[in-house]
């Protein structure tokens, strides 16, 4: 009822503007239902769009309109999808007249922040992609130590923003990975075991709703949609203009640890995380990648092909803390014998990031994962699937969080004490059933010791059923509700695949 009588006010006070709006579009509704030519109609539509709107809009029948749509996806492989306009957004008032535009025309709209989704699940047939990429300021109050991150923001963006002030965020390891998305479906960035799941750190956000509302949302002000903004990822019922996030003190001294073992030895490597993962201090990460040997000069004199490889990052207050820390690793069967290794090295998020350069292979990407609470079976199991490996960049990453017990109450509900995610990397478009293949078998042979997926990690479009496997059952049900009060006339894409 809150919500209705606000509607109902708000269109009162944007009728001005929307009416300004509607009216230069004069003729608009009338050439939908005239012309037989979707392309005249778009020609049109972005005509008179053009007029409220500052940054640029890009129609499916523009000659260029294929670089542009293709440009919108980080990774190489780009899906056919493709929606009507697309509108690159330069201010909050191009949200809003693109929200208000895409209701009154009964079209729907989705946003797109850094086009990180490896599925590309922004990408819809038909529709509106608003893309966010540009908006992307950061400020920070030291004072408080929170800051304000518009959703275009790279990680690396607001890592620099915030070092000045001694403050940091688990941002996401790729550089150019957005907050937009990355929040919007949890976040397992930095620092895990302190610092949390990201989007626990959202301590607002400013959202435009389908009636063309910008509203605040937090704690006190529509705790509902704050909840949803907290990792409803894909399927959220409005566009996030902008975050209000808590920052953290930086660690004293950043140091890490590498240890390189033959995958063959797998079983050493599992028996020693199995031990060292549970009674892990807070301020340890650790992360198990199974990969390929990039040493290929060793690989050629006879090294394994494949390995276990082991980071540790020590976030502690000093040097002797994190060399504390690190030290459980060395003196475990971890450090013993490796192939390899690197000891005690300082460095830093930034460097983690890969702010200097993409640290990711590039080409087509295809990733997908799921939680679990399970060490050793998992391991093994991945150790079978690796042998099989169809691309050699091939890679499967075991993130091990000793600390799951969820902050809060919020709309990201599914965790696991590992995050498996197999990130394959190939650039054939021959090869895609392929890989899909390996990538089906791999996802089949985790089942027994999954506990669900994760939104920002999965391959959401061709699995839509996993959309609902990214949150525990009431989570689910309730954003499903929510959705139904806040965009009750779908002017939003729901979750690909799901209707409304
Ligand atoms: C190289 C690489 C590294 C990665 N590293 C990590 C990592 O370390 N940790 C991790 O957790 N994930 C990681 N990811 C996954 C990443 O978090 C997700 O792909 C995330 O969605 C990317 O954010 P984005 O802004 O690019 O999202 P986009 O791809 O732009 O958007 C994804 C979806 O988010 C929604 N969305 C985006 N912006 C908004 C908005 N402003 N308002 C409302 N909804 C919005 C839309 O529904 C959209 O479909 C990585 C991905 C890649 C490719």
């Amino acid at each position: 009822m809150r919500y209705l009588n606000r509607y109902n006010k708000l269109r009162k006070v944007t009728s001005f503007s929307r009416r300004k709006f509607i009216g230069g579009a004069a003729g608009l509704g009338f050439a939908a239902l005239t012309s037989s030519s979707s392309s005249l109609f778009a020609k049109s539509t972005r005509q008179k769009m053009a007029m409220n709107i500052s940054g640029k809009i890009i129609s499916s029948s523009d000659d260029n309109y294929e670089m542009w749509r293709k440009g919108l996806v980080w990774q190489a492989a780009k899906p056919n999808r493709k929606p009507e306009l697309i509108v690159q957004a330069k201010s909050i008032d191009d949200v809003i007249s693109t929200v208000n535009y895409a209701r009154e025309n009964k079209q729907k709209v989705i946003a797109k922040s850094g086009g990180h989704s490896i599925c590309a699940s922004f990408l819809r047939n038909e529709g509106i992609l608003l893309n966010m990429l540009a908006m992307r300021d950061v400020e920070v109050d030291s004072e408080s130590q929170t800051c304000t991150a518009q959703p275009g923001a790279w990680g690396p963006t607001v890592l620099n923003a915030l070092e000045p002030h001694g403050l940091g965020f688990p941002v996401a390891r790729g550089g150019s990975v957005s907050i937009g998305g990355f929040l919007m479906g949890g976040g397992l960035g930095f620092n895990p075991n302190t610092w949390r799941i990201a989007c626990f750190s959202i301590l607002g956000a400013d959202v435009v709703l389908a009636d063309g509302s910008q509203i605040t949302v937090n704690e006190k002000s529509y705790p509902d949609i704050y909840w949803a903004v907290r990792g409803a990822g894909p399927g959220f019922f409005g566009i996030v203009t902008k975050y209000y996030l808590k920052a953290y003190p930086l660690p004293g001294v950043l140091l890490t640890s590498q240890y390189i073992h033959p995958l063959s030895e797998y079983e050493k490597v599992s028996s020693a995380l199995e031990t060292l993962v549970p009674d892990s201090d807070h301020k340890l990460e650790i992360i198990l990648l199974l990969t390929s040997n990039s040493d290929k000069a060793a690989v050629e004199a006879g090294a394994p092909a494949q390995v276990c490889l082991i980071n540790a990052n020590a976030y502690g207050a000093d040097e002797e803390e994190s060399r504390a820390l690190l030290k459980t690793i060395a003196d475990s069967p971890l450090g013993k014998k490796p192939l390899a290794k690197k000891e005690y090295e300082l460095t830093n998020l930034k460097v983690m990031t890969g702010e200097t350069g993409e640290s990711f292979p590039r080409g087509r990407m295809a990733t997908e994962g799921v939680w679990s609470n399970s060490i050793a079976p998992v391991i093994a199991t991945l150790y079978k699937r690796m042998k099989q490996a169809v691309t050699p960049i091939t890679t499967v990453s075991i993130r091990f969080l000793g600390n799951t017990r969820l902050p809060d109450e919020a709309a990201f509900s599914l965790i696991g004490s590992t995050n498996i995610l197999s990130v394959l990397t190939w650039q054939d478009e021959k090869d895609d059933e392929k890989i899909a293949g390996w990538m089906r078998g791999t996802m089949d042979a985790l089942a027994p010791y999954s506990l669900g997926h994760y939104i920002n990690n999965d391959d959401v479009v061709t699995y839509p059923e996993r959309n609902q496997a990214s949150f525990s059952e009431a989570s689910w049900k309730k954003l499903r509700v929510l959705r139904k009060k806040y965009d009750p006339e779908g002017v939003f894409h729901d979750y690909y695949g799901i209707d409304s």
